[in-house]
């Protein structure tokens, strides 16, 4: 078996009031190409005190990018590009103050702002052909463990798939705890369990192992301590333990491998364009017999913090709807494989996936 090689982040902040090292951080960065930056900042924060906090110079380029219309696509990401080369040349680096969804744009800017073509060209592993400029994130909601992963996660016109490969990984994170505190508690809900989900699914497997449990058990921890019992909640001290349980249950997985729930996912956000994480709490409800350690303390979670999560989805899908969301999910043999072991497609059938999602 080839063992996996991974990047991390070149570099890590961590602690209360960081994000105000920012611009000393990319101080030296300015010298690179055409000496200037691109902020790509979560639109939430647009006339927010964050705006005025960004520590950006007059040269560079400020966008403020609404994340709820939809998830970031192939199409948003290319036009971004021209328009910045366009205007100004080169940039020496891209920085995503956001989510997921923030992040992950950042990331794929970077890449598409040196490698030609549609970013269509380089959904896949390893597609991309040069590296791309300096990238810095700045995680301002935590859970999907995008500031430490080797994708960018992009919808096209055919398929959601990461530009993945070893350039995706950001040279720099700022992990300011602050910033997470304006979270409104569904999303904070939604999101911190992607990570809860993400060691659950490194652990129960058969590409689990010691590196993988180190880091899904310190922050399986931190999301009981941040999700469970009479300390939970959103307060500064959960907030300071949630963002490193992101970054550790993204390490995690990196080293095993998500299992069933996020197959099940995939499907459903491509075929009905449902949210990753959001998705991930409606179908993880119903997995009590695969995941029944951690799906015990889910569900208590749910009841602690009052989350409501749709029931009878399925009621209202067609057979060719199912039949679709369950292709998407097949297609993931790696997370089967996973799950069950060796023998995973005796067990995970067509017939099987479209079951479990005639569950939801
Ligand atoms: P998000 O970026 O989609 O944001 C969720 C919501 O929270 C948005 O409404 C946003 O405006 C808001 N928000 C963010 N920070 C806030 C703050 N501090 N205060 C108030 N509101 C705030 O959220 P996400 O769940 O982090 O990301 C989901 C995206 O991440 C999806 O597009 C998914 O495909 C992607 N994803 C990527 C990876 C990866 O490894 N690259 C992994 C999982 C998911
Ligand atoms: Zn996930």
């Amino acid at each position: 078996m080839l063992h996996k090689n991974f990047k991390n982040i070149d570099r890590v902040t961590y602690g209360r009031g960081s994000f105000a090292q920012l611009g000393e951080t990319i101080a030296p960065i300015r010298q690179e190409n055409q000496g200037y930056f691109v902020f790509i900042v979560d639109n939430y924060f647009n006339g927010k005190p964050l705006a005025n906090r960004l520590q950006n110079q007059p040269e560079d380029l400020v966008y403020f990018i609404d994340v709820d219309p939809h998830e970031p696509t192939t199409e948003q990401i290319d036009q971004l590009r021209d328009e910045i080369l366009a205007k100004k040349g080169l940039p020496s680096g891209v920085i995503g103050i956001g989510g997921g969804s923030i992040m992950d744009i950042a990331k794929a800017l970077s890449l598409m702002l040196t490698n030609e073509g549609s970013s269509v060209l380089y959904q896949g592993l390893n597609l991309i052909k040069k590296a791309g400029v300096y990238h810095l994130g700045v995680p301002t909601i935590s859970g999907t463990g995008a500031e430490v992963s080797m994708t960018a996660v992009l919808t096209g016109p055919e398929k959601k798939l990461g530009l993945k490969c070893d350039w995706t990984v950001f040279n720099q994170v700022i992990l300011d705890p602050e910033l997470i505190a304006s979270v409104p508690r569904n999303d904070w809900f939604y999101t911190g369990m992607d990570t809860y989900i993400h060691c659950i699914e490194s652990h129960y497997g058969i590409r689990n192992n010691a590196f993988s449990l180190a880091y899904g058990d310190a922050s399986l921890k931190l999301c009981r301590e941040v999700y469970l019992g009479s300390s939970s909640g959103q307060t500064p001290e959960n907030d300071d333990k949630l963002m490193v349980a992101s970054l550790m249950g993204g390490l995690s997985l990196t080293y095993s491998e998500v299992g069933v729930c996020h197959a099940l996912s995939y499907g459903l956000s491509k075929i009905l364009g449902t949210r990753h994480c959001f998705a991930n709490c409606v179908i993880f409800q119903h997995l009590g017999d695969i995941y029944a350690d951690g799906w015990k303390d889910f569900m208590q979670m749910l009841k602690q913090h009052n989350i409501q999560l749709p029931q009878n989805l399925s009621k209202e899908w067609s057979e060719e709807t199912i039949t679709k969301m369950a292709e998407v999910s097949y297609n993931l043999p790696f997370m089967w494989h996973h799950a069950f072991g060796d023998n995973y497609r005796d067990i995970a059938t067509m017939e099987y996936i479209k079951d479990l999602f005639r569950r939801l």
